[in-house]
Parts: structure tokens; C-alpha cells; sequence
């Protein structure tokens, strides 16, 4: 029988196929044994090791999991599970596959030409090439649909990039950036590949987070960075296409923050086992079981609704707003879940050792990227109301 987590409650995972369960088994050892012990050390530093890379792209996470693209043998479900698995050893880990997967491969996956997909995918999966997303600005993040500065002029048979990003997640060390930009010829978004060994390309680590650590984000310029017809993602021609790829991703950080909340919570259940207060394990304490069962609850109310959005992706039928409500919600029920966790630790809830400080950390970051918790509401307000509140 496949030993499903004990915090997936209502076996949720029985949901996969058998080989599915067998490399989410197999990807949960390796995180586990090679990955698990590395996370505090290199939290502490701000550091991202590359063994994380080696372990990961081992593992088949990468380049099966967007829609009408989908070639793989493995389902949405699968990735979504994955996300998951990964969260609960580091969120850090989890947004790596993230970045390079969803934002970057998605990007290509779902806006590239045949001849883009067939350069760029294989060696983005294997690891050999490592990409990052830059839609955020300085001056623009909630509201990157209206308001990049970012400029794409044409230039002879290519475009010249003129701009900065910030916040890019995998940039301190990508080989090559997904870049959005308006045209000047027609004032739409447009995506690029860009080379980050391009004249004029330069990124920077943001230092000093205290969120993610472990992940490195840079801040970008793009001064005359000048690149060939080749580079311009073929059907990237409007914010449209920017939003298909971030409807496929948005419901892996739901995944994600689920996974983060396990995290914590399983921190905490072993933690209250064994500390002793009042002569007894507090675990043995109404108010302790209290703040585990209500974090339990939190986890399977967002397992299910996460299964339920995956399961739309593989059938074709998500929108928007599905994977928007997803991820605001299941990023609010993590942050109250964490801190519940937090809180069943006492004092040793803000050292590292203990793991929650991290989980804790960690998610202030997933319950703002990908678009914060408000404009995911707004997603769904105007779903529901069939009026657009965002301006
Ligand atoms: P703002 O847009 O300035 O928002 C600040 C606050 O105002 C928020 O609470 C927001 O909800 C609220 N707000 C704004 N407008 C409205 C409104 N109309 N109504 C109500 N409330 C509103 N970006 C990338 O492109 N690539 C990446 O790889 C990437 N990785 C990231 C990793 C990390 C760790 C972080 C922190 C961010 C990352 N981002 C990345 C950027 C991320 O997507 C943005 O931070 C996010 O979209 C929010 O933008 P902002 O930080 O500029 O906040």
C-alpha cells in the first residue's frame, strides 16, 4: 500500500496513478534524506546550494505540466503533489521548481514556437540551462497588466530591451531570463528570451530577505539589450498570454503553501510529543490539540480544494479565478496555520533548529508572490460580479 502522509488526512493522494505515487515516493525520500538536512544551514547564509539542482532535475518535475501543451506522463495533479512534497522539506525548494518549471518553461511551453520549444525545453528540464521570469518592476507589481515601463522596440529583423526588473526569482545564476516588456509599436506586453550573457543585461541579488532565503532573487537592468527575431517568444503578443501561464502556476503555490503549512505542522506535532510542561507532554494539553487539529483542518480544507483545481487543469476546464481562489486561499490558511505552529513551540518556535522559525518566515513570501492575496480576491470579485474592481 502507498504510505500516504499522515497529515494528508482524507488520503487524498490515493487520487494518483500508481506511477505517480511511486516517484512522489521517491522524490519525498530524496528530499528528505539529501535535501532536509542542507535547509536551515543555508537559510542562515542566504545561500542556494547547487546540490538542490542536481537533486531535483534527478526527479521528473520538470516540463509535463501545462495544459494543451502537456506531452508527459504525469498529470497537473502529480505536479500539484509534487509542489507539495517539496514545500514541506523547504519552500525555497518548491519555489525553484516554480520558477523553473511553471514561470520559465511555461512561458515556452505555452508561447513558444516548435522550434523555441525544441531548443530551449530539453535543456531547461535537464538542468543544463537554468531559467527566470521577469514580469515585476521597481514600479510595477500588483499592477504589471497596465503598468510596465519595460520597452520592446523593433530593431532591423529583432527588438532592442530597455528597463529593470525586480524580484526574479533563480536570476543571481539563470542562464536565461523570460523577459515582459511592452511593444513601443503597439503598447502590448510582449515575452522575450533573453540570454543572460546579452550585452546590457545585468542582475543583482537582492540581499537582506527574510523570507525564502534559501531561493535568490535579483534586481535587474536592461539597458539596450539587443536580441534576434529568434528570441521574441512566437505567440507572447498581449498580457493574455502572460496570464495563461500564470493561471497554470498560481495553482502550484496553493500546492506550495499547503506544503509549507504541512511543514510546520508536522514540526510541531513531533516537538509537542515530546516537550514536557505541567509533568506531561503538552501534546497531552486541550489547547495544544486544539491549535494541531484546527492546523489539520486548515491543511485538508486546502488539500481538497487544490486536488479539485489540478484535476479542472488536467480536464482542461481551469480558469482564472479557480487557480486565484486556490491560491488566496489556501495562502491564508497556511500563514494562520504557521503561526498556530509557531505558537505550539513557544520560544523554540523563533530558532531554525526547530524548523517552524522557517516555515514561518518562508511564508510571508508565498502569501505575497504570484499576486498577493488581494488581487487573487479581485480575481474572483470579478468573476463573480462580472466587474473589474482592480483600477
Ligand atoms: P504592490 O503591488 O506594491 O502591492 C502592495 C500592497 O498593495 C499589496 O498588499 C497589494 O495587494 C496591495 N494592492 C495593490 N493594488 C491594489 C488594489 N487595486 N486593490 C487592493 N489592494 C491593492 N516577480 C517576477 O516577475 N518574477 C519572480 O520570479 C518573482 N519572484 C518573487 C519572489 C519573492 C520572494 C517575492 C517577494 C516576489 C517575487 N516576485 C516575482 C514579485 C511578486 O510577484 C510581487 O511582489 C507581487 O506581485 C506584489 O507586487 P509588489 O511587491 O510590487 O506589491
Amino acid at each position: 500500500d502507498f504510505p500516504t502522509l499522515a497529515s494528508d488526512f482524507y488520503g487524498f493522494e490515493n487520487a494518483l496513478a500508481d506511477h505517480e505515487k511511486e516517484a512522489l515516493l521517491a522524490l519525498r525520500l530524496d528530499a528528505e534524506s539529501q535535501l532536509k538536512p542542507l535547509v536551515n544551514d543555508a537559510w542562515d547564509k542566504a545561500e542556494f546550494p547547487r546540490e538542490i539542482v542536481d537533486v531535483l532535475h534527478r526527479h521528473p518535475l520538470f516540463g509535463q505540466l501545462w495544459g494543451e501543451t502537456r506531452t508527459g506522463e504525469y498529470s497537473a495533479l502529480y505536479g500539484g503533489w509534487s509542489a507539495l512534497e517539496l514545500a514541506r522539506i523547504d519552500a525555497s525548494v518548491a519555489t525553484y521548481v516554480g520558477v523553473q518549471n511553471g514561470l520559465a518553461m511555461g512561458s515556452i511551453g505555452v508561447n513558444g514556437s516548435a522550434e523555441q520549444k525544441a531548443h530551449w525545453l530539453p535543456k531547461l528540464a535537464s538542468g543544463e540551462v537554468i531559467g527566470a521570469f521577469g514580469l515585476t518592476e521597481p514600479l510595477s507589481g500588483s499592477d504589471a497588466a497596465q503598468g510596465l515601463r519595460t520597452t520592446a522596440t523593433p530593431d532591423g529583423d529583432g527588438w532592442v530591451l530597455n528597463g529593470a526588473k525586480r524580484w526574479i526569482g533563480n536570476a543571481t545564476f539563470s542562464d536565461i531570463t523570460i523577459i515582459w516588456a511592452k511593444s513601443t509599436v503597439d503598447g502590448q506586453v510582449k515575452g522575450f528570451i533573453v540570454p543572460t550573457d546579452a550585452p546590457g543585461y545585468t542582475a543583482t541579488k537582492i540581499e537582506r530577505k527574510q523570507s525564502l532565503r534559501i531561493v535568490q532573487n535579483a534586481d535587474i537592468t536592461l539597458e539596450n539589450v539587443r536580441l534576434d527575431a529568434a528570441h521574441k517568444l512566437e505567440k507572447a503578443e498581449s498580457f493574455r498570454n502572460t496570464a495563461a501561464v500564470l493561471r497554470l502556476t498560481r495553482a502550484d503555490v496553493a500546492w506550495a503553501a499547503v506544503g509549507t503549512a504541512i511543514g510546520a505542522y508536522e514540526a510541531a506535532v513531533a516537538y509537542t510529543k515530546e516537550r514536557v510542561q505541567f509533568g506531561k507532554p503538552i501534546a497531552h494539553h486541550q489547547l495544544i490539540q486544539d491549535l494541531l487539529s484546527r492546523s489539520l483542518m486548515n491543511i485538508t480544507a486546502s488539500i481538497a480544494m487544490c486536488t479539485k483545481v489540478s484535476q479542472m487543469q488536467d480536464a482542461g476546464t481551469q480558469r482564472d479565478e479557480h487557480a486565484s481562489m486556490a491560491k488566496a486561499y489556501c495562502t491564508t490558511a497556511m500563514r494562520e496555520t504557521v503561526a498556530m505552529c509557531r505558537e505550539a513551540l513557544g520560544g523554540n518556535g523563533i530558532v531554525l533548529d526547530y524548523d517552524v522559525a522557517r516555515f514561518h518566515a518562508d511564508a510571508e513570501a508565498l502569501y505575497s508572490y504570484e499576486g498577493t492575496r488581494e488581487m487573487n480576491s479581485l480575481i474572483v470579485g470579478r468573476a463573480i460580479t462580472g466587474v473589474s474592481a482592480f483600477v
